[in-house]
C-alpha cells in the first residue's frame, strides 16, 4: 500500500517532553490543511549537529531548538544563522532550503514578544521598557524593541550581565536592588527571568510600585504568575507569556511555509493543553492527599 508523503518539522531539546509546541504546531498545520506533522525529540547539546544533518537529509520541513541547544546552535560550522540570531547570539529556528541544501538559522523570540506586545495594543517606540533578567529571553526581546525604538533599562541578578545588555542596546544595566527606583517611572516592565515559573517564588519587587499607566509582560507562560495579579490589581495592563510563545511559534511557521499563521488556532491549543496539565497536576496532589490521610488513619 502506497503510504501518503507527510513532511515533518520537530522541535530539539533535553528535556522536551513538557514542550507545548507540538499541540500548538499540529493545531496550526491543520488549520492550514498542510500535509505535515509535528514531533518533539530529545537530542541533547552532543548529537545536535547530527540531528540537524539527519533532518536535513531526511527533508525536514523545519525545526525549533530549546534549551539547552539554542546558544549551541550558533556555533555549528553547517548552520547560516541570520543577522538578528547572531546578534542575540542564538537559534531558536531552522530552515532547510532543498535546493542548494542550505541550513539557516533564525531567532523568532524577540518578535514573538514584540507582536504579543502589539498585539495588546501597546506602543513600544519611544517608550521606557525596564527588562528585568539578561539570560536568552531578555537577550532576544532586548534587541528586537531596541530596533522598534524603545529606550531600554536592563535589571539582571547578576549586574555585570545587565550591564553587558543594556551597552548593546543602548540602555544601562542595574543590579535588582534598583528596582524599587526603576519601576515606577517606567512604561513597560518585563519580567524576562524564570522567576514566577513556580508557586511560591518570591516576588521581584513591591507590588505598589506599580501603577495604571504601565504595561506588564511577564514572558512565563506555564501559570499565571503573582506579578500578573499584581499588575491586575494596580490597574496596569497584563500580558501573559502564552502571546510569546504562540507568536515565536507563528513567526517559525510562516518562515517555514510562506504562508499566514492561524494565530488563534494556535493559542487556544497553547491554553488547552496548560489546562489539561494544570488538571492532572490538581487530581495527582488531591490523590496523593487522600492516599496520605488513609495512611494517617490506618
Ligand atoms: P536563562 O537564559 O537561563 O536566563 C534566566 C534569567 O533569569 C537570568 O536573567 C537569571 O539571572 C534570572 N534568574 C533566574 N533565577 C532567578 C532568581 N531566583 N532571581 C532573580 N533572577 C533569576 O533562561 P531564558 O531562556 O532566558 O528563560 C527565562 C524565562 O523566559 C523562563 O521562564 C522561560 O520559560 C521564559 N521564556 C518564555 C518564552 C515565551 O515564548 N513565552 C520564550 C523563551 C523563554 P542571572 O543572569 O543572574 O542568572
Amino acid at each position: 500500500m502506497q503510504q501518503s508523503f507527510m513532511k515533518i518539522f520537530g522541535i530539539f531539546g533535553d528535556p522536551i517532553e513538557h514542550s507545548l509546541s507540538p499541540a500548538m504546531q499540529n493545531a496550526a498545520l491543520r488549520a492550514l490543511g498542510e500535509a505535515a506533522c509535528y514531533h518533539a525529540f530529545r537530542v541533547r547539546p552532543e548529537r545536535l549537529e547530527d540531528a540537524v544533518l539527519g533532518a536535513a537529509a531526511m527533508g525536514f520541513g523545519g525545526l525549533n531548538l530549546t534549551i539547552p541547544l539554542k546558544e549551541k546552535a550558533l556555533k555549528l560550522e553547517i548552520l547560516q544563522p541570520d543577522e538578528l540570531a547572531r546578534a542575540i547570539g542564538a537559534v531558536n529556528t531552522i530552515s532547510f532550503r532543498q535546493e542548494d541544501q542550505n541550513i539557516a538559522g533564525h531567532n523568532t523570540d524577540g518578535d514573538g514578544a514584540l507582536l504579543a506586545l502589539q498585539d495588546a495594543g501597546v506602543r513600544v517606540r519611544e517608550s521606557k521598557v525596564l527588562l528585568i533578567g539578561a539570560g536568552g529571553a531578555a537577550r532576544a526581546i532586548a534587541y528586537t524593541l531596541e530596533q522598534e525604538g524603545a529606550r531600554i533599562t536592563i535589571a539582571n541578578r547578576s549586574i555585570q550581565k545587565a550591564q553587558q545588555l543594556a551597552a548593546c542596546v543602548g540602555g544601562l544595566g542595574f543590579s535588582l536592588d534598583e528596582l524599587s527606583r526603576l519601576v515606577p517611572g517606567s512604561d513597560i516592565v518585563i519580567n524576562a527571568t524564570s522567576v514566577g515559573m513556580k508557586e511560591g517564588d518570591p516576588r521581584l519587587f513591591d507590588r505598589r510600585l506599580l501603577h495604571s499607566d504601565q504595561t506588564v509582560f511577564d514572558v512565563v507562560y506555564n501559570r499565571e504568575t503573582e506579578l500578573l495579579q499584581d499588575a491586575r490589581k494596580a490597574g496596569a495592563r497584563a500580558i501573559d507569556g502564552v502571546m510569546m510563545l504562540v507568536y515565536q511559534g507563528a513567526k517559525a511557521l510562516e518562515i517555514w511555509t510562506g504562508k499566514k499563521a492561524p494565530v488563534v488556532v494556535m493559542e487556544r491549543a497553547v491554553r488547552e493543553s496548560l489546562r489539561e496539565r494544570q488538571a492532572k497536576v490538581e487530581k495527582e496532589t488531591k490523590e496523593s492527599r487522600e492516599m496520605r490521610k488513609a495512611e494517617e488513619t490506618r
